[in-house]
């Protein structure tokens, strides 16, 4: 079936803020095995919005409408809706009633213009929201749906997954069944070399790569009778990736992040983490402490930027940082030896590069950047040259900083 998104808000239009929605809602359409051919964005402008529900009705199934549901004048999406379909508006009173009961646990006094909120399409299902005042809805006309979303991701978010996840799962026979497999320390095209022969004889499971920053994954779906048949259908698949990519698998049920990944990994060697950042300015520490229980691995995190704090704080060499220069392979191996030995890590990582726009010189450009790894007493220290502007080198940094560590990890029996 053929699904279209239509987000609704000049704000969308003016740039003033992101379409987040549309990129999830594309993702999700994709995992139910949707296909999205199109996508557009409409101010509050009521004939455009007309016309764009029209034109996405001559060629997709289901349209999926978000924002413009709000309680003012500029609210026009279901209103359009409507008005393509020559539906009249009616108050639902259970829709009221939700009205009358969110404002007054909350004691505040009921808007009159709210109450628009309570009028729906002739014939729409109603979805609740439980998160905000404006319900979901569900046209259905001749085989055709529109669906329709409240703007803010919090509202929209839950009611998506609760309860259009499994209308639109209804309307196909069968169910389809996604899983990802992710992999770290592998070039995109690298990856897609090495399943281009998977890619091109797909037909049922399919398999597609997309990239991330110093990421692959893979998402592998399986269209069948029950999940259980669609998990069967995907097993050889994922034996075969496990054989072609051995331990650059760092999860196949997508669930894990790459942080995740390597405090678990740190959790089952009994190890501690220290880090040293220098251009990545604490980010890498922000990566790690994102994850719930990270604690239990993870002690000290300094951001040494100037010389003085590399050598005050981690004991590098007046020497190495006058002869090699702070941006050097010795400064990073002097860096995470001082942090094992003077914070008691078992694991350590250092950083050190230029991640621009000034400071690069015709030796040293911007972009170049050293990742010290210790793992118990091994040390491995790598240099990196990363494009970008200093937005992506600094994340690229981290997530390299990511693998390396993992790396070192994985080659370490727990
Ligand atoms: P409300 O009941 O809050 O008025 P609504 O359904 O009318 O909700 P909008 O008024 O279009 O939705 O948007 C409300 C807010 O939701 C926006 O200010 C913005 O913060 C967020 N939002 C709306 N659309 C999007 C989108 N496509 N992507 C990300 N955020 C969005």
């Amino acid at each position: 079936m053929k699904v279209e998104l239509i987000s609704v808000g000049t704000e969308l239009l003016l740039g003033n803020i992101v379409n987040t929605n549309a990129a999830y809602l594309a993702e999700k359409c994709a995992q139910l095995g949707l296909a999205c051919y199109y996508q557009s964005v409409v101010g509050d402008n009521e004939e455009r919005l007309c016309n764009a529900i029209e034109e996405g009705l001559k060629r997709s199934d289901i349209l999926i409408l978000s924002g413009g549901l709000g309680p003012t004048k500029d609210d026009i999406t279901k209103e359009c809706a409507a008005k393509v379909w020559q539906l009249p508006l009616e108050k639902d009173q259970f829709w009221a009633l939700k009205i009358r009961e969110y404002f007054s646990s909350r004691g505040r006094q009921i808007p009159e213009n709210n109450w628009k909120q309570a009028e729906v399409p002739r014939g729409a299902i109603v979805v609740t929201n439980d998160n905000g005042t404006a319900p979901g809805l569900i046209m259905s006309k001749e085989g055709k749906h529109i669906l329709l979303l409240p703007g803010p991701p919090l509202e929209l978010i839950p009611m998506f997954e609760e309860k259009m996840v499994p209308f639109l799962e209804s309307l196909q026979p069968g169910i389809i069944y996604s899983q990802t497999v992710k992999l770290c320390g592998i070039g995109e095209s690298e990856a897609e070399t090495r399943v281009l022969d998977l890619i091109t004889s797909q037909t049922n499971p399919t398999i597609a790569p997309y990239a991330k920053t110093g990421e692959v994954h893979f998402r592998l779906t399986a269209k069948a009778e029950s999940r259980e048949e669609a998990v069967r259908l995907l097993q050889p698949l994922l034996e075969c990736l496990k054989e072609r990519f051995g331990d650059k698998i760092y999860t196949t049920t997508g669930e894990q992040t790459l942080e995740e990944n390597v405090i678990s990994l740190l959790k089952e060697r009994q190890m501690t983490l220290g880090l040293a950042e220098s251009c990545t300015g604490g980010l890498l520490s922000g990566r790690i402490t994102s994850v719930p229980g990270a604690s239990s691995v993870f002690t000290t995190g300094l951001v040494t930027y100037a010389n003085e704090a590399k050598e005050v704080l981690l004991g590098v060499k007046q020497e190495t940082l006058k002869t090699e220069g702070a941006v050097s392979a010795k400064t990073a191996e002097e860096m995470v030896q001082g942090l094992c030995q003077r914070y008691g890590v078992s694991a350590a990582i250092s950083i050190t590069g230029i991640a621009g726009p000034g400071g690069g010189t015709p030796e040293k450009k911007v972009g170049l950047v050293y990742i010290g790894c210790q793992v118990r007493d091994r040390i491995v220290v790598k240099e990196y040259h990363f494009s970008g502007n200093r937005k992506k080198i600094r994340e690229s940094t981290v997530t390299a900083a990511l693998v390396l560590l993992r790396n070192c990890l994985v080659t370490l029996q727990p």
